[in-house]
């Protein structure tokens, strides 16, 4: 079905809940670890349906990084530890940036047998699993798949939605640098500034934000950086003890992923956090060559040919070897 065919579909869902005075309301989510791009296509797509008259509960697990507080309608972001209408029945749960349902963690208990998914993502390996999906391989953010869904409705987007939007597109092309910045989302970059959206204020809020606390934290990450395998590689390892060291916690490290590609000979970079003995979150960067989208899938993870993580169900030593082993084959060209 085409993309446009889907996009009506979805939107004659919506208009049928508008419409029906016992339909529960509509439950917006993004995958654990709420990040730009899904804080801001969940907070484009609430606005679009509240203004419907459209009960909406958006609900997501783990914390909002702090740089993100000052988007519009922020404070209707509820964590499902602090969740308490249990008795709501939704009739229909939208998913923003999530290859499989898994990924919106504990918020997956509150998607009953009756309630309609609506899948949009723009990542590969999606497994289509809602009752509508919108996938677009080629957005560069879910942010902007949700901008082409309003349009379509014919409804103008508002200063709020242009500026949620925009920092969806915006950290999702890591800053309009990665492969996906394409002219298209250069184009609707380009619509929500005319609608409103301030690039400074939003860069300045995003990026220069920062407390001393994190800055500490990019030090001890950047003093224990290590260069492997005729420096094609770099590994950084977050650890318990230096957040407690810092004063800061993973909703601290959003970004610092980055550091590992700086260096222009590095071709994968990799940072380990170590969650717990038994458990070690791995996130992957690579310059074109490699695939780490693959990698990481091979580990029960996902993402795109660049930018990916995967969670290892082992200690900090045991992931290391095996994610090691594989770069190493993949820099070999044995993989
Ligand atoms: P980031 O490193 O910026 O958090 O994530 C880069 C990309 O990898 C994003 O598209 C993100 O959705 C995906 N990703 C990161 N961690 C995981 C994971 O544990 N599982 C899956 N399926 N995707 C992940």
């Amino acid at each position: 079905m085409s993309q446009n065919k889907i996009r009506q579909e979805i939107l004659s869902l919506f208009g049928s809940i508008a419409k029906s005075s016992g339909a529960g309301p509509v439950l917006i989510s993004g995958h654990i670890g709420p990040d730009g791009d899904s804080l801001g296509s969940q907070l484009g797509l609430y606005r679009f349906l509240h203004k419907q008259g459209i009960d909406c509960r958006v609900i997501n697990q783990g914390m909002i990084p702090e740089k993100y507080l000052f988007m519009p309608d922020i404070e209707v972001v509820i964590d499902i530890d602090d969740f308490k209408e249990h008795q709501l029945s939704f009739s229909c749960a939208v998913t923003m940036e999530c290859s499989n349902l898994d990924r919106i963690g504990k918020v997956a208990d509150l998607v009953k047998a009756n309630c309609k998914v609506v899948n949009i993502d723009h990542h590969k390996d999606n497994s289509s699993f809602g009752d509508i999906n919108l996938l677009d391989f080629e957005a560069s953010a879910a942010g902007e798949m949700v901008y082409d869904l309003i349009v379509s409705s014919g409804d103008a987007i508002s200063a709020e939605i242009a500026t949620n939007l925009y920092v969806a597109i915006l950290t999702d092309t890591g800053r309009f640098h990665y492969s996906s910045t394409t002219a298209k989302c250069l184009r609707i970059a380009s619509e929500l500034v005319e609608a409103g959206a301030n690039p400074e204020l939003i860069t300045e809020n995003i990026y220069y934000t920062k407390k001393p606390e994190q800055l500490r934290l990019a030090g001890l990450l950047l003093s224990g950086m290590e260069y492997m395998l005729d420096n094609r590689l770099c590994l950084m390892t977050l650890t318990p003890e230096i957040f407690s060291a810092t004063g800061t916690n993973s909703s601290d490290t959003e970004g610092m992923i980055n550091y590992t590609m700086q260096a222009g000979v590095v071709e994968v970079g990799v940072l380990f956090s170590e969650i717990s003995d038994k458990m070690t979150k791995v996130s992957f960067r690579s310059r074109q060559k490699i695939d780490v989208g693959a990698l990481a899938n091979r580990f029960g993870g996902g993402g795109h040919h660049s930018a990916s993580g995967c969670v290892i169900e082992s200690g900090l030593e045991e992931a290391r070897k095996l994610i090691l082993d594989q770069v190493r084959q993949r820099l070999n060209g044995s993989v």
